[in-house]
């Protein structure tokens, strides 16, 4: 199979120029083509040369995501269910607010990470998506939004996968999607989600990006995020947060931690306590999500007050913490839950 043209950085199309005799500002029109008027068809890029639109076409493919559903909320949001060349489905979710529209990517068919509460890990991991299965699903979402003239203006990492066990796709869709000459996506206004794969942290620590970090953290302590995370015993508590303090330092970063309230499980106010120990001092905000019902668990939904009670536990600490406001609700945007649907279905 070809590679697709979206696995490539613009450096990476700029040396592939080179080593086709081709001076490097072709690179530049054709990344032109590609992100800033969103042409999927060599042939249409009429400022290259008729036999440099011939060789890209032999050399390279275009990243084709077929529509199987797609999900309209009232509030906006819109849940992709996209196919992929090898009938692998995956999701995408564009979210509307009041500050722009923002889009949920996907990194990996699948995941391996088994976090409990999760829908996108009851299947394990199927492969790796490429840069460009990744770039692709801001690229079509966009050209939707083209047709009412709107934009996506951020970018959040928090599909289904783990993007730390992708990391140079990762890392690639990011370079590509940050680039001035292409969509220009403001850095800081792309929040990468780790489970807290502590080699990956200390690498994207050192990369020098100004790309917000969010970790999912579930739990105050190593004992109650192993059981909730099993990825938790291979990077222990206490490993995660060094790392953390890290990327803190060497980038002066605020982290969100991300933390998903299950009734009974971690929602308790010695729970919110312990928290807040551990966080003290941190610069940091904790982003409270009220768990998501995902019928092959047992999982119960935090009551609204316990919520408020957390929240209110963790700010009289000095902690400063926020209750995801939730999207698409009617629409099942949840991580994983359309991608689960559509596998039982073809399993019938
Ligand atoms: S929450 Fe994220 S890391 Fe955990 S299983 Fe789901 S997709 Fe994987």
């Amino acid at each position: 199979m070809k590679p697709f043209i979206y696995d490539y950085t613009l450096e990476r199309l700029r040396e592939w120029m080179n080593e086709a005799g081709q001076p490097a500002f072709r690179a530049d029109q054709l990344f032109d083509w590609l992100y800033v008027k969103r042409v999927c068809d060599f042939e249409e890029m009429t400022n290259l040369p008729k036999m440099l639109r011939a060789r890209l076409a032999e050399a390279f493919g275009f990243v084709t995501l077929s529509e199987i559903t797609k999900f309209e909320s009232k509030d906006g949001t819109v849940k992709f269910l996209f196919g992929l060349h090898d009938d692998h489905a995956i999701e995408t979710v564009v979210m509307r607010h009041n500050y722009g529209n923002s889009i949920c990517v996907t990194t990996q068919v699948g995941c391996r990470i088994g976090c409990t509460f999760c829908a996108s890990t009851l299947g394990g991991l199927k492969r790796n998506l490429t840069a460009g299965e990744i770039v692709a699903q801001v690229v079509t979402a966009q050209q939707l939004l083209d047709e009412t003239d709107e934009r996506i203006s951020s970018i959040v990492i928090m599909g289904s996968g783990e993007p730390f066990e992708n990391y140079e796709a990762t890392m690639d869709f990011l370079r590509i999607m940050i680039h001035d000459k292409g969509l220009h996506i403001g850095q800081r206004h792309i929040t990468v989600s780790t489970s807290g794969i502590v080699p990956s942290i200390y690498k994207f620590a050192d990369e020098g990006t100004q790309i917000n970090l969010a970790i999912s953290i579930h739990a105050p302590n190593d004992a109650l995020r192993s059981k909730l995370m099993p990825v938790n015993r291979r990077f222990p508590f206490e490993e995660v947060m060094e790392s953390l303090r890290y990327y803190m330092a060497k980038t002066g970063r605020r982290i969100t931690f991300e933390y998903a309230l299950i009734g009974g499980v971690n929602d308790r106010p010695e729970h919110a306590e312990e928290l807040a120990q551990v966080l003290q001092g941190m610069l940091c905000h904790v982003n409270l999500i009220p768990v998501n019902h995902v019928p092959e668990r047992k999982y119960v939904r935090t009551p609204r007050e316990d919520i408020f009670e957390f929240q209110r536990i963790l700010e009289r600490a000095g902690v400063n913490a926020t209750i995801r406001r939730e999207q698409g609700h009617d629409i099942e945007a949840a991580c994983g839950q359309l991608r689960a649907k559509h596998m039982e279905f073809q399993a019938r």
